[in-house]
């Protein structure tokens, strides 16, 4: 029998039918299954009632399983929620749902209803730990262990969503978590088309949003792949290459002027905007004259900024700015016509914040029920 080598957690609808008619089982089947992985979101052909036995069975032996298992759920009193997600080979990893209830900017401007739904945002892994070396961040200051299979991206979406309270929707994936997307593209992409597939998870590639250091390359695959319908969010963090090379290793490849030309090249869609993320890491991106650059720098670009104090962490001593710094930097922007908020720190007793990702110090009392 000639079975793909690939993954089977990530066949193609194609690799499906060929499989099921080896088999020797109906077309529609292929289908079928399919549907189970990425519109109902499980990996387990024992949870596929509808099939035959055999097929399940058949299934198993394939090799199709759940990509990981979730280890722990931690909620916050803000109701973020991290996920733990154990994978196959004893490597960690988490992502972090994050429901839209406080105050501040609803980014999606589609102008549906809300009504009494609470929109929740899941903030996506798409490495175990990452390579770019960002000198604020946990990840980057650990380094990278391993890339994600595609599979395991799309299970922390299909995991996440069994964690959704009744008044919830899904409503914006944010690849934020741990790792680099960009310098890990082919997995990306490949989790990325299974996400927007109307067959599959039919998420809209509008509500979906790659954040990246500013690989250049990889800006300019990405827009080219999704016609810019994805959306695009930099880290940029500081407007000069002096300051941005000092905290960002990754700049010295790809300089801020190289950087800006890929942004104008991004293929956006009328009306959309690319995000620009700014973390405040005190006396160091954080004065006036910082915030007088970035305005100057991003003249003309489609953009709205978010300010993100720095969330501390323990493998380095920047800390973040003070508040007034934070309100005179985004005062700054406002004046100069930005739309630009400031990110609230969310989920930070359970280390589910920005650059925090990492397992450690977590008050076993935020320990939710864990599904079986
Ligand atoms: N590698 C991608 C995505 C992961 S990081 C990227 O860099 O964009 C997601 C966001 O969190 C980035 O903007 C990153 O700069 C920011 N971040 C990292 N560490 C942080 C910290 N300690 N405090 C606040 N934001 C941080």
């Amino acid at each position: 029998m000639k079975i793909p080598t690939a993954d089977p957690a990530t066949f193609a609808l194609s690799d499906w039918q060929s499989f099921v008619s080896e088999q020797g089982h109906k077309p529609f089947r292929a289908r079928q299954i399919y549907r189970w992985i990425h519109h109902r979101g499980t990996f387990d052909p024992e949870q596929m009632t509808d099939l035959p036995q055999d097929l399940r069975e058949a299934l198993g032996e394939l090799g199709l399983s759940e990509p990981g298992s979730v280890s722990f759920v931690y909620e916050a009193a803000d109701g973020t929620r991290k996920i733990l997600l154990d994978l196959k080979d004893e490597t960690r990893l988490e992502c972090v749902l994050i429901p839209m209830t406080s105050v501040g900017p609803d980014d999606d401007d589609d102008g549906e209803p809300v009504g009494s739904r609470v929109r929740v945002t899941l903030c996506v892994s798409t490495q175990v730990g990452c390579a770019m070396g960002c000198t604020f961040c946990a990840s980057g200051q650990a380094g990278l262990v391993r890339g994600l299979r595609a599979a395991e991206i799309l299970a922390q979406v299909y995991v996440a969503r069994r964690y959704l309270k009744e008044s919830e929707d899904l409503r914006n994936l944010v690849f934020m978590g741990m790792g680099e997307p960009l310098h890990h593209y082919d997995e990306t992409k490949r989790a990325l088309d299974f996400l927007t597939d109307p067959d599959g998870a039919a998420i809209s590639p509008r509500r979906i949003t790659v954040s990246t250091v500013g690989l250049v390359p990889g800006i300019r695959r990405l827009g080219a792949d999704y016609s810019g319908k994805i959306g695009l969010a930099l880290s940029l963090h500081a407007a000069d290459d002096e300051t941005r090379s000092r905290i960002m290793p990754m700049n010295r490849r790809y300089p801020i002027a190289e950087l800006m030309q890929a942004l104008r090249e991004y293929p956006l869609p009328p009306r959309r905007r690319i995000t620009i993320e700014y973390t405040l890491i005190r006396d160091v991106n954080d004065s006036e004259a910082h915030a007088d650059r970035l305005a100057s720098l991003l003249r003309g670009l489609p953009v709205k900024v978010n300010l993100i104090p720095m969330n501390s962490i323990e493998a380095s001593d920047y800390r973040g700015a003070d508040q007034d710094r934070v309100s005179s930097f985004q005062g700054r922007l406002a004046a100069r016509g930005y739309s630009c908020f400031v990110r609230t720190r969310r989920g930070d007793e359970v280390s589910a914040a920005c650059g925090q990702l990492a397992l450690k110090g977590i008050a076993p009392e935020r320990l939710v029920r864990k599904l079986s």
